[in-house]
C-alpha cells in the first residue's frame, strides 16, 4: 500500500485527504497536524475562523485560479441540496453592492464589477437600478450562493475522512524530514497543507513569501436574509461589509483585510462600524418580526483570524528538492472556495508520480 501523510488538518488538508482516498482506495493516508477542528488556541490555524462562502477572487485574466475555484462551487451546491444537515451548507442569494465612492475610484467603469463567474454560477444578475434602495449604492450583482457553517463543515470533513478509513495523528513537525519515516513506517509521499506555517518548517524553501492577512468577524445571534457584501467605504480602504446568515441560526458579520497586522487584538471601533453598516444595509437584522431577531445586535463571539497568503498565490507542485514532497498551501482568503480544486490538482500530481514509478519498476 502506498503510504501518504497529509500534513495539516485545515480545510485544505482535510479535503485533499478525502479526495485522494476517493480516487485511490489503496492509499494508506494519515493526517498529521498540530491542530484539528475544535482547537481554538492558535489563530494561525485559520480554517475555524473563516466566514465562509464561495465568491471567487480570481480576476477575469486569472484562468488558473478560476479553474481551481470552479469545482467547489458545484460541490457546495450539491452538498447544500443533498446533505445540508451534516455538511452545514445552505443555498442563499449572494448580493454584492458597490458604493458610489467605489464606483468613482474606477472612474465609473462598471465592467470591473462583473466577475468571471457570471456565466458559471447559477442565476447571476446585475440588479436593476430601481431595485437598489440605498442612496449611496450605485451598482449591484447577485447570484445563487452558499453559506458554509465552518464548525459544522470542518467536523463533516473529519467524519468523511473517518468513514473512508483515513487516520489522524496529533503532532507538531519541526523538520519535514521527520515525516519521511513516521511512527516506524516509511512514507512514500507527504502533502504539505500546513497553511501559514508551511514555510516555517525546516527543510522547506520557497522563493515566494508567505504572510498573514488579518480578519475580524462577529458571530451574532441575529438572522439575515441573504449573503451580502458592500465594497467601498471612504477612509477605510482595508474594510468591507459582509454578512453571512448561518444555517443553524445567527450570522457572521465582517470584516477587514489587514496585511502586516499580526496582533490578535480586537479593534472595538471596527466592531462598531461593522454593526452600524450591517444595520444600515440589512435592516431586518434587528427587526423582531424577522425570525424573532433581537432588537439590537447581540454578539456571541468576536473572532480574529489570519488568512494564509502567499505572493503569487497558492502553491500546488512537487518540491524541487524532495521527490516525495508535494506542496499544497498559500490559499489566502479562498481556502474553502478553492479546496476541491486544490485537492484535484494534488490528485493529478500524485497520479502522475505513481504512474511514473510504476513504469520505472517495469523496466
Ligand atoms: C476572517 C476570515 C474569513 C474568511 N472567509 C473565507 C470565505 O468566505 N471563503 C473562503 O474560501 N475562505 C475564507 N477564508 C480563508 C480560509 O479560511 C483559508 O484560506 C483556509 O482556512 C486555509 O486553510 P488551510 O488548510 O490552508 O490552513 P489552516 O486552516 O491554517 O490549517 C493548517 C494546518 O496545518 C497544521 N500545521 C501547521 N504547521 C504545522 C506543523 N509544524 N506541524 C504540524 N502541523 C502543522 C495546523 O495545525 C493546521 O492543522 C477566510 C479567512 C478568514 C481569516
Amino acid at each position: 500500500m502506498t503510504q501518504i501523510i497529509v500534513l495539516g488538518a485545515g480545510v485544505v488538508g482535510l479535503t485533499t485527504a478525502i479526495e485522494l482516498k476517493k480516487w485511490n482506495p489503496n492509499l494508506n493516508i494519515t493526517i498529521v497536524a498540530q491542530h484539528f477542528p475544535g482547537d481554538f488556541d492558535n489563530q494561525f490555524y485559520t480554517s475555524p475562523y473563516a466566514g465562509a462562502n464561495w465568491q471567487s477572487f480570481a480576476s477575469n485574466e486569472d484562468i488558473n485560479l478560476q479553474n481551481l475555484d470552479k469545482p467547489s462551487y458545484k460541490k457546495f451546491i450539491q452538498l447544500a441540496k443533498n446533505d445540508p444537515e451534516r455538511s452545514g451548507i445552505w443555498i442563499k442569494d449572494n448580493i454584492t453592492y458597490y458604493t458610489n465612492y467605489k464606483i468613482s475610484e474606477t472612474k465609473g467603469n462598471m465592467s470591473e464589477f462583473i466577475p468571471w463567474y457570471r456565466n458559471f454560477v447559477e442565476d447571476f444578475k446585475i440588479i436593476d437600478e430601481d431595485k437598489i434602495k440605498f442612496k449611496d449604492i450605485g451598482f449591484g450583482t447577485s447570484f445563487k450562493g452558499v453559506v458554509i457553517s465552518v464548525p459544522i463543515y470542518l467536523n463533516y470533513l473529519i467524519q468523511q475522512n473517518k468513514e473512508l478509513g483515513n487516520k489522524f495523528k496529533k503532532a507538531k513537525i519541526d523538520n519535514i524530514d521527520e515525516l519521511k519515516n513516521f511512527n516506524g513506517i516509511k512514507t512514500d509521499y507527504v502533502i504539505n497543507s500546513a497553511g501559514l506555517q508551511a514555510t516555517k518548517i525546516k527543510g522547506i524553501t520557497d522563493k515566494k513569501l508567505t504572510f498573514p492577512v488579518k480578519g475580524q468577524t462577529l458571530l451574532v445571534k441575529n438572522n439575515t436574509k441573504s449573503v451580502l457584501a458592500v465594497e467601498g467605504f471612504p477612509g477605510t480602504s482595508d474594510e468591507m461589509l459582509y454578512i453571512m446568515p448561518r444555517k443553524e441560526g445567527g450570522s457572521i458579520i465582517g470584516g477587514c483585510f489587514k496585511p502586516g497586522d499580526n496582533s490578535s487584538k480586537i479593534d472595538e471601533e471596527l466592531t462598531s462600524r461593522l454593526i452600524r453598516r450591517a444595520i444600515n444595509y440589512s435592516p431586518e437584522i434587528i427587526d423582531p418580526k424577522y425570525k424573532n431577531n433581537p432588537s439590537k445586535i447581540e454578539i456571541i463571539k468576536t473572532n480574529i483570524g489570519f488568512r494564509p497568503f502567499r505572493e503569487d498565490g497558492v502553491r500546488i507542485e512537487k518540491d524541487p528538492k524532495y521527490n516525495w514532497l508535494i506542496h499544497n498551501y498559500g490559499a489566502g482568503g479562498g481556502g474553502y472556495q478553492g479546496s476541491f480544486g486544490f485537492a484535484q490538482k494534488v490528485v493529478d500530481i500524485l497520479k502522475n508520480e505513481l504512474s511514473k514509478s510504476k513504469s520505472k519498476s517495469k523496466l
